[in-house]
């Protein structure tokens, strides 16, 4: 394991993270304990800015998914048999725990993602532990109903746990997305099993293990692992009562048809081609600070909800441009452990050679020009390689890939409208429907055009990320069902059942 010459190494939390780190090597958590694979294999998992091992992960294999399910399923019936809001105290207290140890564990965040821990792990360490919160104070909504059926009957119905729940995890927000599937699971009587993300697994375990100590061993079990070795004998094993995975469409469909060939319940949440429609009466200052942030730049546009596709009208798009240039020209991209850095690295090199890939596309179209942005300051023992200015391409086709494909880099295409009808087919011709935004001051537009959209997730005047108490869910090939809200709980981790009482 590397200790790395970063600014704050001297720092309590820094020390702190690295201590995590050397806790978590090699291990899963399998019934309150961390415990090796079976099979002793590992991953290394890479320092995205020095391109240095941080460590090793544990590389699960059937042996480890079978041990970790069996943990659940034998601790579910009794953690379901507790009390309600007994279930949702602990895992609130689990929040507050987590939330006391933040900093450490978003110095770990920032070294597995490259994301600055300014502007990125810190915020997503608060709304981890603000979804522990929040779902553990939904407990006593785990209501049924009483059905008008007839007189001489009492009709019910209850809502029931699952029983043992895998979520898989991508990389790029872990702990926020971790925390979406778990903590509602949790608190409706479910024992869960994650699979982290291979990119970047340790602060999902810190993390879950801050959880675990607050349940009964085997409530909550963490496997490190790649995806065809760990997470598909997961969601093929036949005590998982349902599958919540967020990842990319490809790997959706996988996972999807895993769940049909044994019908239990299977929660979608996967990419998307936001659009966002800038009318020629937007505030335009709030509308281009709206594109840095919908864009996720200080994320390096590594977001299922980025705002890859911006319609700003005829009347603005000039100035819309300039100000989102001159607003990103003054971002510093460097050491995401520096606190003057706004935006770190990409994930990895496979990643940034995809995203280089569709930069080239864009750059090679006839009639497109791209305008990259942002103040490198990447000096060693950084190594360049991951760190890329924002691409904003202006006068690209609508058939080009760059329009109709997830980058998940920091690129997005600024397009000149001047039709309101034809901006909005253009803007609903994609697969993917998971979020959009609206930019006007004008009522009627925004009423209208909300309404028309396509997308699960539509927001005017603001590019707000994932929220407490907000629905979030995709259409189309963006994914199935909700996440972040008292629906996600009920619909999703219970099962209705329907009780008459007759006859007494
Ligand atoms: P990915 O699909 O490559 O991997 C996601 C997870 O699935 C990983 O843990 C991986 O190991 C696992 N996996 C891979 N193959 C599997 C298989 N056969 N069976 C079971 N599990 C398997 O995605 P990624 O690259 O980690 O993440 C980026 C993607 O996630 C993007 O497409 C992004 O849009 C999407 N995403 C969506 C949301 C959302 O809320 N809609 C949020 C964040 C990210």
């Amino acid at each position: 394991m590397n200790t790395l010459p970063f600014t704050p190494q001297t720092s309590d939390a820094y020390r702190a993270a690295i201590q995590w780190l050397a806790r978590l090597q090699n291990n899963h958590l399998i019934d309150n304990d961390f415990v090796p694979s079976e099979t002793g294999g590992s991953l290394a998992v890479l320092n995205p800015a020095t391109q240095e091992t941080l460590g090793l992960a544990a590389a699960g294999q059937t042996a480890d998914v079978n041990r970790a399910v069996a943990a659940a399923k034998r601790a579910q019936p009794s953690w379901a048999g507790m009390a309600a809001r007994e279930r949702g105290k602990r895992v609130a207290e689990a929040g507050r725990l987590l939330a006391a140890q933040s900093e450490a564990i978003a110095v770990l965040l920032a070294l597995e993602t490259g994301k600055a821990i300014r502007t990125e792990c810190r915020g997503e360490l608060r709304v981890a532990a603000d979804l522990l919160e929040f779902y553990g104070g939904l407990a006593s909504e785990l209501k049924g109903e009483t059905l008008p059926f007839s007189p001489d009957t009492l009709s019910v119905t209850i809502r029931e746990p699952l029983g043992v729940v895998a979520a898989i995890l991508p990389w790029n927000v872990p702990l926020v997305l971790m925390m979406l599937k778990v903590a509602p699971a949790l608190v409706a009587g479910n024992a869960v099993v994650i699979k982290a993300a291979e990119e970047a697994p340790f602060a999902t375990l810190a993390a879950a293990r801050i959880l675990a100590d607050m349940l009964p061993a085997g409530v909550v079990n963490v496997l490190m692992g790649d995806g065809p070795d760990c997470g598909a004998p997961l969601t093929a094993h036949p005590d998982v009562a349902k599958i919540t995975f967020t990842g990319s469409q490809p790997v959706g469909e996988i996972v999807y048809a895993e769940g049909a060939k044994r019908i239990v319940p299977v929660s979608l949440e996967l990419g998307g081609k936001s659009p966002m429609l800038v009318f020629p009466d937007a505030d335009l200052e709030r509308a281009v600070d709206g594109a840095i942030a919908g864009m996720r730049f200080t994320r390096q546009g590594q977001s299922c909800t980025a705002a890859s596709r911006i319609y700003v009208h005829r009347s603005l798009i000039d100035a819309f441009v300039a100000r989102l240039r001159e607003k990103l020209d003054a971002m510093v991209i460097g050491d995401p452990l520096d606190e003057a850095t706004d935006i770190g690295t990409v994930i990895s090199a496979t990643q940034k050679s995809i995203i280089d890939r569709y930069v080239a596309l864009g750059e090679a179209t006839p009639g497109a020009q791209a305008i990259r942005c942002g103040r490198m300051n990447v000096s060693a023992p950084l190594k360049l390689d991951l760190f890329m200015q924002a691409v904003l391409f202006v006068g690209l086709p609508e058939n080009s890939p760059v329009m109709r494909e997830e980058v998940f880099g920091p690129v997005t295409a600024i397009t000149a409208w001047d039709d309101y009808e034809q901006v909005l087919a253009a803007a609903n011709d994609s697969p993917f429907g998971l979020a959009a935004s609206v930019w006007t001051r004008d009522l009627g537009r925004a009423l209208d055009s909300t309404r028309r959209l396509n997308a699960g997730y539509v927001q005017v005047n603001q590019n707000l990320t994932i929220q407490p108490n907000l629905s979030y869910g995709g259409f189309g090939k963006s994914g199935l069902g909700k996440e972040a809200s008292l629906e996600a709980m009920q619909e999703h981790f219970t099962r209705k059942k329907t009780i008459v009482f007759s006859g007494m």
